[in-house]
């Protein structure tokens, strides 16, 4: 994913509302990249977790279009690990409920096939449910 950073009043607004959603203190994080290291879906994200919190401590809205935090699955494992003490699930949560609360679903549970329905367990579909459908 490519960025441009721009920042400006929207910029500090955007921050200051991932970092009052989250109740994380963004601006500790140091940029060590521990949390990237050890997140076990890293690979299939088009920013590090690591890059996830530069962005939002930038107050960089683009940020919202990354699948990151849609595949941050609140491990832990990054926030056991963060010689800061931060949770990045929760900051990814902030950003799934900024994009969420404007009514935009990351998946379309109707899409869902009859195929797909006797596959998926019934728990795996409520989960979707709650965290990528608003
Ligand atoms: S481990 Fe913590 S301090 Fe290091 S980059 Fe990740 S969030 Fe920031
Ligand atoms: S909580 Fe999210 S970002 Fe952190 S290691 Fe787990 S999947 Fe990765």
């Amino acid at each position: 994913m490519s960025v441009k950073i721009k920042i400006d009043e929207s910029s500090v607004a955007f921050f200051e509302l991932i970092s009052e959603i989250s109740g994380e203190t963004i601006t500790l994080c140091d940029q060590c990249g521990t949390c990237s290291g050890g997140c076990p879906f890293v690979n299939d994200m088009d920013l590090m977790p690591s890059q996830l919190m530069r962005m939002a401590l930038l107050g960089q809205e683009d940020v919202l279009e990354s699948k990151t935090m849609w595949l941050c699955a609140t491990c832990n494992t990054c926030t056991v690990r963060c010689p800061r003490g931060l949770d990045v699930s929760k900051v990814a949560e902030a950003l799934r409920l900024v994009k969420l609360r404007h009514s935009v679903d990351k998946i379309d549970l109707n899409k869902i096939s009859k195929d797909e329905l006797k596959e998926l367990p019934p728990i795996a579909i409520i989960a979707a449910n709650r965290k990528l459908v608003s």
